[in-house]
């Protein structure tokens, strides 16, 4: 039987009637799963049926079973890792996505979601201040934007020392110093490990995870032959923002291609609160992001921005017969991500930065910060809490005393299920590790957030 639209009429539906159905809970429900991955493991265990099932009642059946299991990541008083919610634009849009169902990889076939694409792109280039005319890729997420921008980076330093590794490959190539702060994202060592080019050589940081600049100067003092460098706007611990004008005037002096690994913190230089902090950023080479932490938008959406589109097309331009490029030659959107097939996910970007405007997205990462702010002094007035960074952006660590006393208040915190917050370590010590990114917390939230510790450390003694 032909497939007749009328057959998706049903199942849309019920789905958009279940994400309300969500959605409407986020306020009051507990954070945290009400059941834990074997009761899942178990509510999906059967063979796969051997017959069909009306689309309608898998989508019921898929909401029944699933609810239990999901954690409220869209609440306001879910602080953990570094995840945004998802603004109503955004989520509204990348439904449309899903329906349009664009490939977004050549300009001439999706020509829609091609220009949605660069414009949200330009937007961003805009908004954050970086050099007009860069690259924008949009990646699944911060982890391959820090690939993307860090294979453009290969491929320049090496073409500079006379190598062309998309012909030779690394087998024989000049061998490539990356350095980096001793408090790099795990994704960057990630994505050097996928380039084949090793661990990075680790520079000393200061107490609140910034590279020491000193250092950072002298190793490149040390060091002969191509060299990346790849600094970090936003510590996962601290929010603090590596040193930029003078590390990267001093990398270039060298020839070295910097990096900047801005997953979250990036999206600070939209605001001039954070001018001095980030002053000389867009002196970089190339830059990730994420616009499913601080803007906000549905995963999976990474931004990788490179200023010299040349770099990042000749690491990623694919050639063959069977895509047909656009007549002006003009790069399309395949040439700046790894992926030749993937969704459009720069379109929930545009909708995020069109409802929100300029204004509305500044104040939106400025009210990330004042909540983390407020939060941290609810906090630091509590007997017995340490604020163990200074709350320069959206993150906090926080100790307990003890490291065993901060596993046990963070253990009670998470089994209270009001809020969540993440355990870590960091500077040698455990800590509760709080990010503030949600775009709906509110100061009622925040208050309610400082509460749920005082009791989990009343439940601990
Ligand atoms: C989250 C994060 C990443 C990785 O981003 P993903 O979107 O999870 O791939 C990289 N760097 C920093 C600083 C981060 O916070």
């Amino acid at each position: 039987m032909p497939l007749s639209p009328e057959e998706y009429r049903a199942p849309l539906g019920r789905a958009a009637q279940h994400a309300h159905d969500w959605l409407d809970s986020l306020p009051d429900r507990p954070v945290k799963p009400r059941d834990g991955i074997e009761q899942m493991e178990a509510a999906f265990e059967r063979d796969l049926p051997e017959g069909g099932t009306d689309p309608t009642e898998v989508i019921d059946e898929l909401a029944r079973l699933a609810e239990p299991g999901l954690m409220a990541i869209g609440s306001g008083r879910f602080f953990g890792w570094v995840m945004g919610g998802t603004l109503p634009a955004a989520l509204a849009s990348d439904w449309m996505v899903s329906a349009w169902d664009q490939n977004n990889g050549l300009r001439y076939a999706t020509p829609a979601a091609a220009a949605i694409e660069e414009r949200a792109g330009a937007w961003i280039v805009d908004l954050l201040g970086l050099p007009q005319g860069s690259a924008v890729g949009f990646t699944t997420g911060g982890t391959m934007a820090n690939f993307v921008g860090l294979a453009a980076g290969r491929g320049a330093v090496l073409e500079a020392a006379g190598w062309n590794v998309n012909r030779d490959g690394l087998t024989g190539a000049p061998r490539v110093t990356v350095l980096a702060g001793a408090e790099v994202h795990s994704s960057v060592e990630l994505a050097l490990r996928y380039l084949g080019l090793g661990e990075p050589t680790k520079i000393a940081a200061d107490r609140q995870g910034r590279i020491q600049s000193s250092a950072l100067i002298e190793a490149l003092d040390q060091t002969t032959g191509p060299v990346i460098v790849a600094l970090q706007a936003g510590n996962l611990h601290s929010g603090a923002f590596d040193p930029m004008r003078e590390t990267i005037e001093a990398a270039h002096k060298r020839g070295a291609w910097v990096h900047v690994d801005g997953a979250f913190g990036l999206w600070a230089a939209a605001s001039p609160r954070w001018g001095d902090a980030l002053d000389g950023v867009d002196t970089a080479d190339s830059w990730a992001t994420d616009a499913h932490k601080t803007l906000n938008v549905p995963y999976d959406c990474g931004v990788a921005i490179v200023a010299r589109p040349g770099a990042v097309q000749a690491a990623f331009t694919a050639h063959t017969s069977y895509f047909i490029r656009d007549d002006a030659g003009i790069a399309d959107p395949m040439d700046r991500v790894p992926e030749l097939s993937r969704r459009a996910r720069g379109i929930p970007v545009w909708a995020a930065l069109r409802s929100l405007g300029r204004s509305g997205t500044i104040a939106l990462v400025e009210r990330l910060a004042e909540n983390a702010r407020m939060l941290a002094d609810g906090l630091s007035k509590l007997p017995g809490v340490e604020v163990l960074n200074d709350v320069v952006f959206t993150q906090i660590s926080v100790a307990f005393g003890s490291d065993e006393r901060t596993r046990a208040v963070t253990q009670a915190l998470i089994a209270d299920g009001a809020v969540w917050m993440s355990g870590s370590t960091w500077a040698g010590r455990d800590v509760l590790r709080i990010s503030v990114s949600n775009w709906s917390t509110d100061a009622e939230e925040v208050a309610v957030s400082v509460n749920a510790v005082a009791r989990a450390m009343d439940a601990v003694g």
